[in-house]
């Protein structure tokens, strides 16, 4: 079997409102083609159109290319050569960052190639699932109405989700505010939802020890993205004050060395890589297994389209230590029609998808009215 085509497709809704933390507003597929006429899919976490760009650039030098250009002529079931081929390939794109989302993207479409060709689940061919099903978290964003985070957080825990994430919105603004959104954040879920907090990097170490100390009798599971990502030293700080609370970040990041400074230079407690961001599943596995190794947690962030919930419920089956990962659960029509997925959610656990390959289904009706470059 030989790759034919990269195909990609930046999508985006018409109602699109850029000043909303809603990541799946607009999105990038790809579709790896074969000559056998099997095709791949996969999703980036990025801008569409600078993904698009990665893909489709010519040649400069052997370490400037497109992915393109570099996967064209290939046997798609080597997927982890040629994913070391698109990161040497790359190099001069960034070795972090949006070549890495594009490989990401690409890696997943590769690997539900190959699943669709031994008519295997893709948490199969990478080494088998310790579960075949798992907890799932949703998230919702604070606000300034405590009306309104009350009738969140009702309406997941009615819906049966028993971990429930708050984050951004005004979080940052006072030491009182704060505490007040976090107090009205576990009042919402009750005392036996496991409560996230996601602050949105808007803190200093200092303004961060004293936030968690004063969250501490809210017991939030974890207090995520308290500082900015390359802040080393603060997390480092933050993770020592921290007690009992656990120190989560990584979203943002793109490679497994920058995971591995989190743990052992910011000595934080759980990292979060992104399946549509860090390298796709092939990277990604080697991140939870790093993780493993240092004894941390490595909690799936997601918050794409059913392409990237059906990639993440298959890095979670084969994740040994995992409590949970993020579903999606926004509302806009590319999270819940452009990717039908083999999984149920009841009672906030999904279940890992045991079709061939990643176990999604793209609806073409819906790629064709959202698509942006036609
Ligand atoms: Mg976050």
């Amino acid at each position: 079997m030989r790759i034919t085509d990269v195909e990609v497709i930046p999508l985006r809704i018409p109602a699109h409102n850029v000043h909303i933390a809603d990541g799946i507003q607009d999105d990038v597929i790809v579709r790896v083609h074969t000559d056998e006429g099997i095709t791949g899919v996969g999703e980036a976490d990025s801008s569409p159109m600078v993904v698009k760009a990665v893909v489709e650039a010519w040649p400069s030098w052997p370490r400037c290319r497109g992915l393109r250009d570099i996967l064209v002529g290939e046997d798609p079931l080597n997927v982890e050569m040629l994913w070391e081929k698109m990161r040497f390939g790359t190099l001069w794109l960034g070795r972090n960052g949006v070549a890495q989302q594009a490989i990401a993207a690409v890696d997943m479409a590769l690997w539900d190639i190959v699943g669709k060709a031994q008519s295997k689940p893709v948490h199969q061919l990478l080494g088998g699932a310790y579960r075949d099903r798992i907890r799932v978290y949703a998230s919702a964003l604070f606000t300034e109405d405590p009306a309104e985070m009350t009738e969140v957080g009702q309406k997941y825990v009615g819906q049966g989700f028993s971990a429930v994430k708050f984050g951004w919105g005004p979080m940052g603004r006072s030491l009182a505010g704060d505490v007040k959104l976090v107090e009205t954040a576990r009042r919402a879920v009750g005392d036996d939802v496991d409560l996230l907090i996601d602050a949105g990097c808007p803190f200093k170490a200092r303004d961060a020890i004293q936030r968690v100390h004063a969250f501490a009798e809210y017991r939030p599971f974890w207090f995520e993205e308290a500082l900015e990502g390359d802040d080393l030293d603060g997390f480092r700080r933050l993770s020592r004050a921290a007690g009992d609370i656990r120190i989560a970040t990584g979203e943002q990041e793109s490679a497994l060395p920058a995971f591995e400074a989190l743990i052992t230079e910011g000595e934080v407690d759980v990292i979060q890589p992104d399946v549509s961001r860090a390298g796709g599943p092939t990277e990604c596995r080697r991140i939870a297994q790093m993780a493993y190794r240092h004894h941390r947690l490595c909690v799936f962030h997601a918050w794409k389209s059913g392409i990237l919930v059906a990639a993440t419920l298959h890095l979670a089956a084969i994740t040994p230590d995992i409590p949970f990962v993020e579903y999606t659960v926004s509302e806009s029509p590319l999270r819940r029609e452009l990717a039908h997925v083999a999984t149920t959610l009841k009672d906030g656990v999904a279940t890992i998808p045991q079709a061939p390959g990643l176990g999604v289904e793209l609806n073409e009706e819906i790629v064709a009215r959202y698509r942006m470059d036609r």
